[in-house]
């Protein structure tokens, strides 16, 4: 079975944690004709909508601010590609055993202290909670992924992130929650899938020649 955008999500929701999602918001990451499907500001605030890390309210604002801010929008987006590549890197250095880059590093702590700035403790009904300060800041989606990927960097979940196996270079990296770390696709319809078919492919061939001789 071929893969097709239907079986390939605009934002999949695949890897267990925002910030393996957010590398994911690039298709064919490890393959030599990679796809960016965060093409403006509006892609990224859709995202961070999808993904629950932005209520319907804050994306509205944020939609709007950006219209009046264009340049402060491209920063943004600009720095979300770049954050996004750094995490991508230091995961696959992490499962690879391979030396972080210093760059990467310093990209994700630049985004993580600026969040910092602006993280707050607050009542909640019977507890406190963390959130976010609401202000109209456009670097605002890319807090919660800079500490989501912070918190797995330096934690023991680093050994459950996996890549998935296709050999097609679909790139999508996920926290393998199964009992006995058996997953190996992004998604049994989309990669899973295809290798299905191609193992079934290649056994008929197999079985085919066989036959011939
Ligand atoms: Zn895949």
């Amino acid at each position: 079975m071929k893969v097709t955008e239907e079986t390939r999500p605009r934002y999949p929701a695949i890897g267990n944690n925002i910030a393996l999602d957010f590398t994911n918001t690039v298709d064919w990451h490890a393959s030599d004709r990679p796809q960016d499907r965060i093409g403006s500001y509006s892609d990224l605030i859709g995202w961070a909508l999808q993904a629950g890390s932005l209520t319907r309210e804050q994306a509205t604002y944020l939609i709007d601010a950006q219209k009046v801010r264009p340049d402060e929008a491209a920063t943004a987006l600009e720095t979300a590609r770049g954050l996004r590549e750094a995490i991508y890197r230091l995961v696959l250095a992490a499962t690879t055993k391979r030396s972080p880059m210093a760059t990467d590093l310093e990209s994700l702590n630049r985004v993580l202290r600026e969040g910092f700035l602006r993280l707050k403790v607050t009542a909640m009904q019977e507890a406190f909670g963390l959130q976010w300060a609401d202000d109209d800041v456009l670097m605002r989606p890319l807090w919660p992924v800079a500490w989501a990927a912070a918190q797995l960097l330096t934690s023991l979940d680093l050994t459950r992130v996996k890549q998935c196996a296709s050999v097609d270079g679909c790139g999508w990296l996920f926290l393998d929650r199964s009992k006995n770390l058996s997953r190996r696709w992004c998604d049994m319809r989309a990669c899973g899938n295809t290798a299905k078919s191609r193992r079934h492919r290649k056994r008929q061939e197999s079985e085919g020649g066989a036959g011939a001789t």
